[in-house]
């Protein structure tokens, strides 16, 4: 039997229960990865990300990466792989389910199964004052996936190349010196830095809005593995009304890479373990 008017109206009154409390995640000490930063090594790399481009770069675990907005708002699409197996790169849909959809100072980037664990930590960001605004925006969304030209092709025609889908693409291609077709796999749903997006409440829709970015503002992160990281510029800018095109101003994206603190042994940081699941998928009885 269907369910009656009062059971209906009971139902839609029932508060929410979290699908992923994530107070038994592993504690993140802030203050003693801002404090390892203040010992790092040298600075590693420091490269211009041009707009409507992509670039990759490699941090070793224990260092630290900052993307840091240069000349006006700009938005940046980032992937990160395992260096040494591109297959562990990060799982946006598990890093939203633990962390929600936008993330910050003290929460990671997950990587895919079956590892599932930190590969990157964030210890600093200027645009944390935002928060989560009158329409449900925040910065930095794990709940987009990037501009790309199969969609923009799907709802507009045409054959634009400078979505952040085809630069991360050209980007990983370049370095690593897989063909285009290798590459074009490995790269995932991204973390979007400085983007401003949420969810509209009447049709719960993706929306953006203009980033309230700034030159000077950044995001930093310490690398819990060996990182190989792509950032793109998206030809969005700022994305306050549309991407994959060339309309939008858009800017260069600075990515800075530093090396572990010298003393990183006597911490108490060590590498994260993969995931202990035991892989048998209940086909152990075979
Ligand atoms: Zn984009």
């Amino acid at each position: 039997m269907l369910s009656s008017e009062k059971d209906r109206a009971h139902h839609k009154s029932i508060p929410p229960v979290i699908c992923y409390p994530n107070d038994t995640l592993p504690a993140v000490d802030v203050a003693a990865y801002q404090n390892m930063k203040t010992r790092c090594g040298d600075k590693l790399a420091d490269i211009l990300v041009p707009p409507r481009e992509a670039l990759c770069f490699e941090v070793p675990k224990g260092g630290f990466f900052r993307i840091t907005s240069q000349e006006g708002p700009q938005v940046g699409d980032l992937n990160l792989w395992h260096k040494n197996d591109l297959s562990e790169r990060f799982y946006s849909g598990k890093t939203r389910a633990l962390h929600g959809t936008h993330i910050s100072v003290g929460e990671r980037m997950w990587s895919s199964f079956p590892n599932l664990r930190p590969m990157a930590t964030i210890i600093g960001d200027t645009l944390q004052w935002y928060g989560i605004d009158e329409h449900g925006g925040s910065v930095h969304d794990v709940i987009g996936t990037r501009c790309d030209p199969y969609t923009h092709n799907l709802l507009s025609g045409g054959h634009y190349h400078h979505c952040c889908h085809s630069n991360l693409t050209r980007a990983l291609s370049h370095h690593t010196g897989l063909s285009l077709k290798e590459a074009e796999p490995l790269v995932h749903d991204v973390l979007n830095v400085f983007m401003c997006t949420g969810f509209t409440k009447d049709t719960g829709q993706y929306f953006m809005k203009a980033s309230p970015v700034r030159p000077g503002d950044y995001l930093e992160f310490y690398a819990e593995i060996d990182l190989l990281g792509a950032l793109s510029a998206c030809p969005g800018g700022d994305c306050s009304s549309e991407h994959s095109s060339d309309v939008a101003a858009c800017y260069p994206l600075q990515v800075e890479v530093f090396g572990p603190s010298e003393d990183i042994g006597a911490t108490d940081w060590s590498e994260p373990a993969k995931n202990e699941y035991d892989g048998t998928h209940g086909m152990d009885y075979l």
